[in-house]
């Protein structure tokens, strides 16, 4: 069985406390956000065709005001600690965010040591209106996170995360530490999860499944 590991966390909703991105686009884009985002939660609509719509409806003009918006945002309990955890561990811990990756910088004032890298769209906002953009785009999203699992072969992964946008990579990990939605969609298609409600419970399921040393000798017996 591999010894290395990866652990993948979602930013809005897992990381900050709210729903912080979703907050964000309906301030900005209310109409196209209250027709558009429950099309995206019941699946009917990509998130790719989704959230650019959305994000590039609204005039550049507000970008400002977002990364204002985002750095007010609280951020769930224990963040700091399991960081600490995870790097006295030496795992891999990477943030990739269904939204924005500027926004989780302006929310956690820069890359917080113990965070490997930080994943997500990249906006454009020299024109009239906001432009978005990835490096890891497939079909149906603008962000996949499985591309970036993909990056780590041979790795037992672990995601974190809170809705629609774990979703797919929540499908293909090895261990799922979920809540809100994404832990209903779970429950739809029988898929096993640990439940957590802040960083201090998240601490201790990592901690039992990677960090203890007496599992890791076991497991290499
Ligand atoms: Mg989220």
């Amino acid at each position: 069985m591999s010894d290395k590991w990866v652990v993948l966390c979602d930013f809005d909703g897992t990381i900050t406390f709210d729903e912080t991105f979703v907050e964000i686009l309906t301030r900005f884009a209310p109409d196209l956000s209250s027709e558009l985002i429950p099309r995206m939660y019941n699946l009917s609509l990509t998130l790719k065709e989704g959230v650019r719509t959305i994000m590039e409806s609204i005039e550049s003009i507000h970008y400002s005001e977002m990364l204002e918006m985002i750095s007010r945002a609280p951020i769930r309990k224990g963040f700091n600690e399991m960081l600490g955890m995870m790097s006295s561990c030496q795992i891999p811990f990477l943030i990739v965010t269904g939204g924005v990756s500027e926004f989780v910088r302006a929310a956690l004032k820069e890359k917080p040591e113990g965070v490997l890298s930080i994943y997500g769209m990249t906006v454009d906002y020299s024109g009239p209106y906001l432009k978005v953009d990835s490096p890891l785009q497939s079909d149906s999203e603008l962000v996949s996170k499985v591309r970036l699992l993909d990056q780590f072969p041979g790795a037992r992964s672990v995601c974190i995360g809170d809705s629609v946008t774990d979703l797919q990579l929540a499908l293909r990990c090895d261990f799922v530490i979920s809540r809100g939605r994404l832990s209903s969609y779970l429950l739809e298609r029988n898929v096993p999860f640990f439940p957590f409600e802040d960083f201090f419970d998240v601490s201790r399921i990592l901690e039992n499944l990677i960090c203890k040393p007496q599992w890791r000798s076991l497991e290499r017996s």
